[in-house]
């Protein structure tokens, strides 16, 4: 049977920037949370062996969100300030019982409709990668550099741009020491690829659906509801 890999999910953050005051991990998406959403599909997954997750400090809504059955599956971590220190808890945490070799997949609470076969086809590109990588969407639009007045300082080649989602698949190991060697100094990298690329490395990059979107603003609710329901979940 093919090896089963842990994924690491940041599930830790206020969504200040959603306006309201229910973290949007937790905002109900066709009758259930954002977050009981992503866990259904990691946890359904052959190749994913459980989920670590990172919740604010005396959260206990998490619980609500486990998938009936797979309870014994997820753990959890006090999560950080920012979207990269709750990363590192959850990594710290995973690696006190997985070896540092291991792969391990991040992914973000806020991004519900990942489609399972993205997870099969990262996990397929990377396991025999020598750097790791993630799931990204090449740019399709017309991408502006703003300069410090909001105007346009310049147009950057889309060719070459994509942007970056989430499963990112590293080893725990080597993920660990990409945040520490940021914390040193005094960076908190917005993903994983950032970190490693810090480093030196150059992570693959792995053509994802660009419906793996992310529940950042209340309008991203409705679009994420018809993805579930084009895909005949709802
Ligand atoms: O806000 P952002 O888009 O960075 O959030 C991406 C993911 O990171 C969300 O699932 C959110 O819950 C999580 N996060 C976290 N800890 C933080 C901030 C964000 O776990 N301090």
């Amino acid at each position: 049977m093919a090896a089963g890999y842990w994924a690491v999910v940041p599930a830790a953050g206020s969504g200040l920037r959603m306006g309201g005051p229910t973290p949007k991990q937790y905002l109900p998406l066709a009758g259930r949370s954002v977050l009981a959403w992503t866990l259904d599909v990691l946890l359904a997954h052959p190749r994913i062996a459980g989920v670590m997750l990172a919740v604010a400090k005396d959260d206990a809504r998490w619980t609500e969100c486990v998938p009936a059955g797979a309870q014994d599956r997820v753990r959890h971590v006090v999560g950080g300030v920012e979207r990269g220190d709750s990363v590192d808890a959850g990594l710290e945490q995973l690696a006190r019982v997985r070896p540092t070799e291991e792969w391990v997949l991040v992914h973000d609470a806020a991004r519900p409709c990942i489609h399972p076969q993205d997870l099969t086809r990262l996990i397929e590109a990377v396991e025999d990668d020598e750097v790791g990588g993630l799931l990204a969407a090449p740019c399709t639009d017309t991408i502006k550099q703003a300069d410090d007045a909001s105007r346009v300082g310049a147009t950057l080649d889309r060719r070459t741009l994509w942007r970056a989602l989430t499963p990112q698949m590293f080893r725990l190991g080597e993920l660990r020491a990409a945040y520490a060697a940021a914390r040193a100094a005094d960076r908190v990298p917005t993903d994983e690829a950032a970190a490693i690329e810090a480093t030196g490395a150059k992570p693959r990059l792995v053509a994802g659906r660009i419906d793996n979107v992310k529940v950042t603003q209340a309008e991203d609710l409705a679009l994420a509801e018809a993805i579930l329901r084009t895909r005949g979940l709802l």
